[in-house]
């Protein structure tokens, strides 16, 4: 069922989003060569609970982290560990926050130093197609327009879509409808209604569209190992467009 959320709860799902963002402007001094994923995971999580908030993903259908750190051919779910980072990767962080009930749930992706510039390439469009998606959302579009922005703009710089995984309804759930592909047909799907909160979040790869789960039954590679990124921010629907949850 889709909800419309009433102006307190939006006032709530925007201290949860705050509280991500947070984090990840936190984590960012944090993202060089050495630091394992399982001391951000740590930082992530101290950081999460100091605002009075707990991470949305630990325990969420088992995943045994605070965060999602997926290191370059890794595209989502990245379970936190002993691996280091090292100058030259990129990494996708993912952070969800629930605060009195409600989530925040935001991603980005990270350059580990000086980066190559297909890597930058993929990154900068990668984020570039999140707000192409975002440019969509207002009341009365529907959630095609966002899918088919996403879409279009990933095709136009030679980037492939990630099909597999989708954004999603926010509110206090961490996941609940409607789907929001960054896939789909203009003018076709559910019609956004104001009050409505979505993630949006593109995942785009270098190389091939083509994904596989790893033996931990979690992270999701390329089939071609080239790398990947992800770019996500819950918004709240309004009349005009969209007011960003995940922000400052
Ligand atoms: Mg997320
Ligand atoms: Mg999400």
């Amino acid at each position: 069922m889709v909800t419309i959320k009433s102006d307190s709860e939006i006032q709530l799902l925007k201290i949860a989003g705050n509280i991500v963002y947070r984090t990840h402007q936190y984590l960012k001094p944090f993202l060089k060569e050495g630091i394992t994923t399982k001391e951000l995971d740590k930082l992530a999580e101290d950081f999460i609970l100091e605002n009075d908030a707990t991470p949305s993903f630990k325990g969420y259908g088992g995943f045994p982290g605070s965060i999602c750190a997926s290191i370059n051919n890794e595209v989502v779910h990245g379970i936190p560990g002993d691996r280091k980072l090292k100058t030259g990767d990129i990494v996708s962080i993912d952070i969800g926050a629930c605060y009195k009930g409600y989530h925040g749930d935001s991603a980005w992706t990270y350059a580990v130093g000086e980066v190559s510039e297909e890597k930058k390439y993929l990154m900068k469009h990668t984020e570039a197609a999140l707000f192409e998606g975002l440019n969509e959302v207002k009341a009365g579009n529907r959630i095609g327009d966002i899918g088919f922005a996403i879409e279009s703009y990933a095709k136009k710089h030679n980037l492939a879509v990630v099909k597999e995984l989708v954004g999603h309804g926010v509110g206090s759930n961490l996941h609940e409808s409607p789907d929001v592909p960054n896939y789909g047909n203009k003018g076709k799907g559910l019609v956004l209604k104001e009050g409505m909160v979505i993630a949006v979040e593109p995942m785009l790869n270098l190389g091939t569209a083509n994904i596989f789960i790893l033996d931990d039954d979690w992270t999701i590679i390329t089939a071609d190992e080239k790398p990947s990124a992800h770019y996500e921010h819950t918004v709240a629907v309004t009349k005009d467009g969209y007011q960003i949850l995940t922000g400052e």
